[in-house]
């Protein structure tokens, strides 16, 4: 069955349903790991055990459930008349059990995994577009649970951010720079800030980064995105540089606009139009997004050096590890991932991490700087092994690009002689 005639046949489910009748429950089945079986044995076998599978799930449901194989291993049930979400529950960790035992296809057996996401009509969603979106919101949550059954949880789920907000708060310049200090460890002086972006909309209220960033990834709205991070932080740049001249900008970059022809062009006529020079900017980037394409990361990355801006690998050590490229990257900075440096007062393991990727970065001559500092410990901790850089919380939390500059004190001038 094709999705747009599952959609439509639970549509007709919704139709009919009456107050009274108790809830409609939609759950999503997918076998896991079976893809090698096919290309074993060839795709008649994968058909039957698809159709197996299917016989095991109806077995085990009542009989006014309805179960439709949507794909070779994906199923969706409806059950309708459920007493609750308790009733729902049950009915998915019925069927996972009745995948205990092996499954017989042909002359063979399989052993078969299940996962199971479920979502309720009416509490989950009013339409049969939102009731499957959110069994598979609920499958996903499934796939990290070791119960193998999700049940839709309407509260854990923020609110989906609809496109055309993001898409308005964009061209309306609606989205706010916020900034973060840097501190120089030797020194104890602020060199730099990171441009951290902040969207407090009327009826989603205050959105974080985390959850518009993503999005503007996969619709493509990072491409307006970036070309209002750059002019917004580089205006501010431009004010705060005119207190203290030699304070540096960090402006993260998503590598989803690498593929852009202009991105460099991009670039400097925003530095022209703000008249701040390269080298007081650093484009952040993280290092799993460079391994996406680290060919065209590459590229990108050494025109925007030649052109003198800073590069800093972000998240360093988060993602897959990328040492092998690490030396090709033309990157001047490297930004140890918050995940290492929490760890830093209770962990021995942590410390000993720490430090070598501050000698890695030193090595490869670059500037290490550790984010996420929450505390004089860590922070002293970290001057001890010779990083260069810290940010986090117990420097200074991110506050609105204004209220920072305007607490901005000119650089005091060196002190003149008495006589
Ligand atoms: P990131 O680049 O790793 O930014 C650092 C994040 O850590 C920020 O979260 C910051 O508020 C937070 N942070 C700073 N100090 C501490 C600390 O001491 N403890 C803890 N627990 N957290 C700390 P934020 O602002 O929510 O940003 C999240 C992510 O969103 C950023 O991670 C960055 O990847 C992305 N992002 C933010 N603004 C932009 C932007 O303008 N463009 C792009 N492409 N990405 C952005
Ligand atoms: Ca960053
Ligand atoms: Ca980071």
């Amino acid at each position: 069955m094709t999705r747009t005639e599952l959609v439509t046949l639970l549509a007709r489910q919704i139709e009919a349903w009456h107050e009274g009748d108790g809830a409609l429950g939609v759950m999503v089945v997918r076998l896991q790991r079976v893809r090698e079986f096919g290309q074993f044995y060839g795709y008649a076998a994968a058909d039957a055990l698809g159709e197996a599978a299917y016989a095991r799930i109806s077995s085990v449901l009542r009989p006014q459930d309805t179960v439709v194989r949507v794909g070779l291993y994906e199923y969706v049930v409806m059950l309708p008349g459920l007493r609750g979400d308790n009733h729902a529950a049950l009915a998915g960790a019925r069927v996972v059990r009745a995948f205990e035992s092996p499954v017989p296809v042909g002359q063979r057996t399989a052993p078969i995994a299940v996962k199971v996401g479920i979502s309720v009509y009416p509490d989950h969603g009013r339409n049969a577009e939102r009731l499957l979106h959110n069994a598979e919101t609920a499958y996903g949550a499934s796939l990290h649970d070791s119960d193998d059954s999700a049940l839709y949880d309407a509260e854990g789920t923020p609110p989906l951010i609809p496109y055309e907000s993001l898409q308005q708060a964009i061209a309306a310049n609606r989205l706010d720079v916020h900034l973060q200090p840097m501190m120089d460890l030797r020194t104890r002086r602020i060199v730099a800030v990171e441009s951290l972006a902040r969207w407090h909309d009327e009826q989603l209220g205050w959105v974080a980064p985390d959850r518009f960033i993503p999005l503007a990834e996969e619709t493509g709205l990072i491409s307006p995105l970036t070309r209002w991070s750059l002019n917004a932080t580089l205006r501010h740049a431009a004010r705060a540089r005119a207190i203290d001249p030699d304070l540096c900008f960090s402006i993260n970059l998503s590598p989803r606009v690498f593929g852009e022809r202009d991105l460099v062009a991009q670039v400097t006529s925003a530095l022209g139009i703000w008249n701040i020079p390269a080298s007081a900017v650093t484009l952040e980037v993280t290092e799993s997004a460079l391994m996406e394409d680290p060919k065209l990361s590459l590229r990108r990355l050494e025109d925007l050096r030649m052109e003198g801006l800073g590069i800093s690998i972000d998240d360093f050590g988060a993602g897959y590890s990328s040492l092998a490229y690490l030396k090709f990257f033309p990157a001047t900075e490297l930004k140890i991932d918050r995940g290492f440096i929490v760890d830093l007062r209770d962990d021995r393991r942590s410390i000993q991490l720490v430090r070598s990727i501050v000698d890695l970065g030193h090595h490869l001559k670059m500037r290490v700087v550790a984010e996420g500092v929450e505390d004089a410990e860590s922070l002293a901790m970290l001057a001890e092994m010779g990083c260069d850089c810290a940010q986090g919380y117990y420097i200074q939390r991110p506050q609105p690009a204004d209220d920072f500059i305007d607490s901005l004190q000119p650089a005091t001038e060196p002190a003149s002689p008495l006589h």
